[in-house]
């Protein structure tokens, strides 16, 4: 399988486009996990069915959240979606979330191409309130037949939050890849000396063309 941290970027999130990683799809109870180690899926264990997800789940590649893994988000479709797959998604906010006292932010977002509902849902207000209220449920009492009150959604906010919190983890993820960062230097100065080429040539043709008057 291909590493998604290698193969995928973010995407272009700051005009609201994100990719995401499917691990978990909407009603399963098995908290399938993206192992980076070994660039496969894995079942890190089955949870109680009465904790099976509201919604699909899934993770942004080339990010690290403040919990030391991708940032995940929780994609809202009709039907289930499938583990391993990415899409492109429009992004809706962001449900603020502590896991045992760790920030676990949650980015939420919808297919982006979405022709069954017709591009309905631009932000997290549009949402049905009954899900959002699952949601919340959810993320606040999946962990009670363990550790009850360990996890705590804080609020849901608007989407500039969310892409400040996507912003703030891929710089985590770059810190921590510095190959990354020296190979998108490489590039800004290729395409600086390319345009300056340009710029050169134009005047070589325009001192050429004074010449030869
Ligand atoms: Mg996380």
């Amino acid at each position: 399988m291909a590493d998604f941290n290698k193969v995928l970027t973010p995407g272009d999130y700051e005009n609201g486009e994100l990719n995401v990683v499917i691990e978990i799809p909407t009603g399963s109870n098995h908290k399938i996990e993206w192992d980076r180690e070994h660039a496969c899926f894995m079942l890190d264990r089955v949870e109680p069915i009465a904790f099976a997800k509201p919604c699909n789940y899934g993770f942004i590649p080339q990010t690290i959240d403040e919990d030391g893994d991708e940032l995940d988000v929780l994609v809202i479709t009709d039907q289930p979606l499938t583990t391993g797959i990415w899409l492109k998604t429009r992004i809706l906010g962001v449900m603020k979330f502590v896991d045992g006292g760790e920030v676990d932010d949650k980015i939420i977002a919808v297919p982006e191409d979405d022709r069954n509902n017709g591009d309905k849902y631009q932000t997290f207000e549009d949402l049905p309130k009954q899900l959002i209220e699952q949601i919340r449920f959810h993320f606040n009492h999946y962990k009670d037949l363990k550790k009850p009150g360990s996890t705590e959604v804080k609020e849901f906010a608007d989407v500039k939050t969310a892409k400040k919190v996507i912003a703030d983890s891929i710089e985590r993820y770059k810190e921590a890849h510095p190959e990354l960062k020296a190979k998108e230097d490489l590039k800004d100065i290729a395409e600086d000396a390319k345009s300056a080429l340009k710029n050169a040539a134009k005047e070589a043709k325009k001192a050429w063309k004074n010449v030869t008057k």
